[in-house]
């Protein structure tokens, strides 16, 4: 059987633009740099550059993987640039960030995977920004140790990595990632600095069960993650793997409540919810525990 693709009203938002949205999308386009805000046309983007909060994408837009779900070029990337740190860092300055987050393409072609890149940015943003979080949402460096630690010593206040889906599906959904070397990664980012949270994200509506999603729960606080959050996929193009099903916001909201009694210290689920969607909070959240 195959679902109404349409959606439903929950999800429909109107895009309106002003002023202000037109300076920050001028100067990203000015410093040559890409938002996830604006590449996956995220429907939060007012309320969180509002919130002054924004997902960089760096190590440029192509991407040597083919996820299903993913909107993201595949090819051959050729962009390496030393000074792309410094240009996010001002970006963070001039957009007033109280929260950036910092994610990336997977850069399977480099020997560390982009890892030095992610922590020139950590350290560049926090010379410019004392007083702004960071939290980066890296790929799995193809499950490299030393990749990893490279980013932790430059101390994230928050170290995001996406399980995606649930481990039946992951193979189909996530081009050359694996279920248990995320489970891993995330775990051993825990080992490598306990007291950094350590935050992942699922998508639904891929044809998952309920009891899957429940599953991959446990699986993440197994492996001492702190922070989850819970979305709606949706899919990109026609290309792109079909939605499967629309979970309704109360279904969200038990997904929630499965979340707070499993342990997590936040659990951000909804509709509409993206990685970084109210990351600000999360950094709070996770602080206070
Ligand atoms: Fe950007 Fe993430 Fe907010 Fe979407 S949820 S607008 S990608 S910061
Ligand atoms: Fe998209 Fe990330 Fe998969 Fe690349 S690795 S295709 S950027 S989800």
């Amino acid at each position: 059987t195959t679902i109404d693709q349409r959606k439903p009203e929950w999800l429909k938002i109107n895009l309106k633009t002003n002023q202000n949205f037109k300076e920050i999308k001028q100067m990203m386009r000015n410093k040559t740099l890409h938002t996830v805000c604006e590449e996956a046309r995220c429907p939060n983007i007012y309320e969180c550059w509002a919130n002054r909060t924004a997902t960089f994408m760096i190590l440029g837009d192509v991407c040597t993987r083919a996820c299903r779900f993913c909107a993201v070029k595949t090819g051959l990337p050729t962009e390496l640039d030393w000074a792309e740190p410094k240009r996010v860092a001002e970006a963070v300055e001039q957009m007033g960030l109280r929260h950036a987050v910092v994610t990336s393409v997977a850069r399977d072609d480099l020997r560390d995977g982009g890892a030095s890149i992610f922590a020139a940015t950590i350290k560049a943003i926090r010379q410019r920004n004392p007083l702004t979080s960071v939290e980066v949402l890296i790929p799995d460096f193809q499950g490299k140790t030393e990749a990893l630690q490279i980013v932790m010593d430059a101390r994230p206040d928050i170290l995001n990595h996406n399980i995606e889906t649930v481990a039946r599906l992951s193979d189909r959904v996530r081009s050359k990632a694996k279920y248990h070397r995320t489970l891993e990664l995330l775990a051993r980012a825990k080992e490598m600095q306990p007291e950094i949270p350590t935050k992942s994200s699922i998508m639904i509506g891929l044809g998952e069960t309920w009891d899957e999603i429940l599953h991959t729960m446990d699986d993440l606080r197994a492996h001492h993650v702190d922070i989850l959050t819970i979305g709606q996929y949706l899919q990109p193009t026609r290309k792109h793997l079909k939605v499967e099903k629309y979970y309704t916001p109360n279904e969200f909201a038990e997904l929630k409540e499965e979340g707070m009694k499993r342990g997590f210290r936040h659990v951000e689920s909804g509709p509409l919810v993206r990685s970084s969607y109210h990351a600000h909070e999360q950094v709070k959240a996770a602080q206070t525990h």
